[in-house]
């Protein structure tokens, strides 16, 4: 437990959170599984209420699926995800209904899920019907009230999914997920797709949504700029593990992992002269189907030592809230 942990009761807490996706193919004559990709290994996070948590790596790290399994969008392999004191992993489907009110997803997509068929303010409707909330008229208002938060106007109602630009099928994804008033957001990658000027125009937005209906964000991205600018706190993930996290200004004043001085470093402008010195990632993200023993990070470490190939480092708290996992920071 960090002493940040300790200061403040966390709104949701995830626990060595695992999520393997076993691999089936040919053995010998036989199908059977093959393996197991490894996406979410021993994930371990607080969220606190009315912050945003930014997590952030590279493609293939693990950063979805970790949204997407405390969700139970995905079942888990095991862990525990805290909210209202209990374990919603243990919750039947009925009691999840009742959670997911309170936790909502934003994709970096929101329309692949919408019947192109159906007006947008249907289709806004439907968590709302879907959780027995409020008469016909009231979830109707509802509508219009959600489409003012969002800055989008009462004749969008009628409008469909196609007729919308990408900003604006944003704006309403963002509008789809606070419709039943939910508590938590988990948004992945939701602004990757836009524009940069559009990008800043939703992540202002979030922000003001945010004040407004003391949300918690869990924001998940490849963009350390985004992420910078977002996050209040920021784990850094690297093959289904979190090897760094910290305050935002703390990870950006003295990123400790080289992972993440490496990520650091690869962005053009301020970050990289914050970085210690330059460090430059080499080669791809290793198959989680094969992952590397000891420190994951190890095949492409410019620090690596042999210890660092067969043992696995432990976390550390280095100062306040500020937490690495690595072999140099042992003494
Ligand atoms: Fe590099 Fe070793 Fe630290 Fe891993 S434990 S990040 S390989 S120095």
């Amino acid at each position: 437990m960090t002493s940040q942990a300790r200061e403040r009761e966390a709104v949701l807490e995830v626990q060595h959170l695992k999520k393997y996706f076993p691999v089936t193919g040919s053995i010998g004559r036989i199908g059977g599984v093959k393996g197991e990709v490894k996406a979410v290994n021993n994930v371990s996070l607080n969220l606190y209420p009315g912050e945003t948590y930014g997590l952030v790596g590279e493609s293939g790290s693990g950063k979805s699926t970790t949204g997407r399994t405390i969700l139970r969008l995905t079942e888990p392999t095991d862990g525990k995800v805290i909210y209202n004191n209990q374990n919603i992993f243990e919750l039947s489907q009925k009691e999840l209904k009742s959670v997911r009110r309170d936790m909502q997803m934003v994709f970096q997509d929101p329309f692949s899920s919408l019947n192109p068929r159906i007006r947008i303010g249907k289709a806004l409707e439907e968590p709302l019907t879907i959780h027995s909330i409020g008469r016909k008229i009231e979830r109707q208002d509802r509508v219009f009230e959600i489409l003012d938060k969002v800055g989008m106007r009462a004749e969008h109602y009628y409008r469909y999914p196609h007729e919308f630009s990408g900003g604006q099928r944003q704006r309403l994804g963002l509008a789809r997920a606070l419709i039943s008033n939910p508590k938590i957001l988990i948004c992945d990658e939701p602004v990757s797709a836009l524009d940069v000027s559009i990008q800043s125009q939703v992540i202002n937005l979030l922000q003001q949504l945010q004040d407004e209906f003391n949300l918690t964000y869990l924001f998940i991205t490849h963009d350390i700029s985004v992420v910078h600018h977002i996050s209040d706190r920021i784990g850094v993930m690297y093959l289904g593990e979190i090897v760094e996290e910290a305050p935002t200004e703390s990870l950006f004043a003295s990123p400790l992992h080289p992972y993440t001085q490496g990520l650091l470093s690869a962005v053009p402008g301020k970050h990289r002269t914050q970085a210690r010195e330059r460090i430059v990632l080499k080669g791809e993200i290793p198959s989680p189907l094969d992952p590397p023993t000891g420190c994951m990070f190890h095949t492409r470490c410019p620090f690596a030592t042999d210890r660092c190939k067969v043992e696995i480092p432990q976390k550390k708290e280095i100062s306040p809230g500020h937490v690495v996992a690595c072999h140099l920071y042992d003494e």
